[in-house]
C-alpha cells in the first residue's frame, strides 16, 4: 500500500508542478518546489516567438510598420523574486542579439532575489508605456518612437531593457521644469531617497548589466533614465 502511495506521489507530483508553469503564465506566483520538480534551467530560456504570443502584439507592440523582422526577436521566460519574496513567472521580447544575456542575467537576479515586482509584455498594458511603467513592469521590446520625439527608441529594436520603472522613473528638466515617467513615478524621481525596488549603482542589477555591456540612462547628462539599460 506504501509503496503504491510512493509511486504515485511520484508520478503526480511533477505533472502537478508542470501544471504551473505549461501554460507559461506570466506574474503567477510559483512555490520553490514546484520551481525544482520542473527545473529551474527550463525557467530561463530565449526561444523563437511562439505563435500565441506573436498574435498577442499584433497592432500593440508590434505595431504596423516595425521593421525588426520576427526572426530578429525571442521570447525570454524567466523567473523573478518580488519585495514580498514571491517568486513570480516573467516573460520579455528581446532582440536575439541580447536575448540569452539578458535570460543570464535575469537567472543571476532571481538566484539573489534581488527584487523585481512584475515582467510581463507590454501588450498586456495595450503596449501603452505610461501604463507598464505605472504598474512597476519591467520590460524590452516596444514598437514606438523615443517619447515626444519621431526618433526611434533601442525598445523598438529589443535592445533595451527597463528594471521596475515605476521607482525607477524617467526624469528630465527643461527650464528649471522637471517632468517625470510615469507620472505616478514622481516620489522617487529624488535619488537621496531610499525605497524598495530603487536602482543603485553598484546594486546586482546595475552591475549585471554593466558587466554585459550595457549602457545605464543613470549616467547620462540630459536626462536621467534609472530604470533603463541598453545594448548600444
Ligand atoms: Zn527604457
Amino acid at each position: 500500500m506504501k509503496k503504491v502511495f510512493l509511486l504515485a506521489l511520484l508520478i503526480v507530483a511533477p505533472l502537478l508542478a508542470t501544471a504551473q508553469f505549461a501554460p507559461w503564465k506570466a506574474g503567477a506566483i510559483v512555490s520553490q518546489q514546484a520551481v525544482s520538480s520542473y527545473g529551474v534551467k527550463k525557467c530561463f530560456a530565449a526561444t523563437p516567438i511562439p505563435d500565441d504570443v506573436w498574435a498577442r502584439m499584433q497592432g500593440k507592440s508590434y505595431a504596423a510598420g516595425c521593421p525588426i523582422p520576427r526572426t530578429e526577436l525571442r521570447y525570454v521566460r524567466l523567473l523573478h523574486v518580488d519585495a514580498e519574496g514571491n517568486t513570480r513567472l516573467g516573460e520579455m521580447i528581446c532582440n536575439k542579439a541580447i536575448a540569452k544575456k539578458v535570460a543570464g542575467i535575469f537567472r543571476k537576479l532571481y538566484e539573489n532575489k534581488y527584487p523585481i515586482e512584475c515582467v510581463r509584455l507590454i501588450d498586456d498594458f495595450d503596449a501603452n508605456d505610461e501604463k507598464s511603467m505605472t504598474a512597476n513592469n519591467t520590460s524590452c521590446f516596444c514598437y514606438r518612437p523615443v517619447n515626444g520625439t519621431t526618433k526611434l527608441s533601442n525598445h523598438a529594436k529589443g535592445l533595451a531593457v527597463d528594471i521596475n520603472p515605476l521607482y525607477n522613473p524617467c526624469v528630465r528638466t527643461k527650464n528649471g521644469k522637471q517632468t517625470v515617467e510615469p507620472a505616478a513615478g514622481e516620489p522617487y524621481a529624488d535619488r537621496n531617497k531610499d525605497f524598495t525596488y530603487k536602482l543603485k549603482r553598484g546594486d546586482l542589477a546595475h552591475s549585471l548589466f554593466m558587466k554585459a555591456g550595457f549602457k545605464w540612462g543613470g549616467d547620462w547628462q540630459s536626462l536621467k533614465d534609472w530604470q533603463h539599460f541598453e545594448k548600444p
